[in-house]
């Protein structure tokens, strides 16, 4: 097991396939985007599902979520979900993107054995889409949704991030619009991982002020916390019911007590936190020829030395020198 100091037990695993997008979320990267990974420093297709049989099979991996950067560009996609898939015991597979590419992708991606999607989308509005993630490919994204949806990858989870000035007054639009189309929507508090390092407290708009601008329109009651779990989203039912709203306050509302989760780039270090400021090489040691069972210990002795929380509110608080595109949403 992949197990830390203060009990907690890694069980969901993040890799980011790729450090690349064809968006540019202000919220994560400038709009010159940023110094790519050089390709050799990528994990090979064979890298990637050998370190996931090995969390898998021997570390107790039971969740993989392929995210990125936008996973949809790496090339292997289907074959390494096809071979995820094929691991016993077999992991639940999900996919966090941005959904641009999804609409011819995603029905090969569930015959590959995906389980769930989570698609990001911050605005219904065209001229706010452009201005927030400084391309004009709301349509692309729109049309990824239905995609996945027509798939049967359901529930689509929509996830979203408001921004002060920008797309704060959306949020009962965009409750709106999830709810016509079945999609599950989870609105996420704005994280200090941003490249550019333009994060303020200040200027996040916070889980409370987000309920408080749902409740202007819709009857919100919290769902029964003993369904939460490890999940870091509080779920609020809608009207009464069956939807259902979440709102991850990583911020105002830190869930590290319960984080089950740790985190591989696509370089090949283990992270294991968002804003750990350490990483533990496996490429290097996978390409220097260690085996499978050095390498799980040293993945057990990265998750041993995990914090028992993110510190944002410490008054020494350093955001990771890795943007969030490089570590894996
Ligand atoms: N490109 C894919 C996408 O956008 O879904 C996957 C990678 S992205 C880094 C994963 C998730 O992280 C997205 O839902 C995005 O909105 C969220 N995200 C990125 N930067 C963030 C930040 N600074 N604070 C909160 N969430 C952020
Ligand atoms: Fe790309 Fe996702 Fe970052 Fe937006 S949040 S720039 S889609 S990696």
């Amino acid at each position: 097991m992949l197990i830390d100091p203060f009990g907690r037990v890694a069980t969901d695993l993040r890799v980011s396939l790729t450090d690349r997008c064809n968006l540019r979320c202000s919220y994560c990267m400038p709009p010159e985007g940023l110094d790519w990974l050089p390709r050799p420093e990528i994990l090979t297709d064979d890298e990637v599902v050998r370190l996931v049989r090995i969390g898998v099979t021997m570390l107790g991996i039971e969740e993989v979520r392929y995210t990125g950067g936008e996973p949809l560009l790496r090339r292997g996609l289907t074959e390494i979900v096809r071979r995820t898939a094929q691991l016993s015991p077999s992991p639940q597979i999900t996919l966090t993107s941005n959904g641009i590419g999804l609409a011819r992708l995603a029905e090969p991606l569930r015959d590959a054995g995906l389980d769930r999607i989570n698609i990001s989308l911050d605005t219904v509005r065209p001229d706010t889409f452009v201005r927030l993630a400084h391309r004009d490919r709301l349509n692309d994204v729109l049309a990824g949704l239905a995609a996945a949806h027509r798939a049967g990858l359901r529930p689509v989870k929509v996830n979203a991030v408001l921004m002060r000035g920008v797309n704060d007054d959306e949020g009962e639009q965009l409750l709106q619009f999830c709810l016509d189309h079945s999609y599950e929507l989870r609105f996420i508090e704005q994280m200090p991982l941003d490249a550019q390092h333009g994060w303020s407290r200040d200027d996040m708009i916070t889980a409370d002020e987000i309920l408080d601008r749902l409740s202007r329109s819709f009857d919100l009651t919290p769902d029964d916390p003993e369904k939460r779990g490890s999940a870091p989203a509080e779920t609020f039912i809608v009207n009464g019911g069956p939807e259902r709203v979440g709102i991850i306050g990583s911020v105002t509302r830190p869930f590290c007590g319960a984080c089950d989760r740790v985190r591989l780039t696509a370089d090949g270090q283990v992270r294991n936190c968002l804003f750990a400021r350490e990483e533990s090489d496996l490429r290097g040691a996978m390409r220097a020829g260690t085996s499978d069972d050095d390498l799980a210990d040293r993945w057990r002795a990265a998750v041993w030395a995990k914090k028992p929380g993110h510190g944002i509110d410490d008054p020494g608080f350093l955001q990771p020198t890795r943007p969030m595109s490089a570590i894996g949403g």
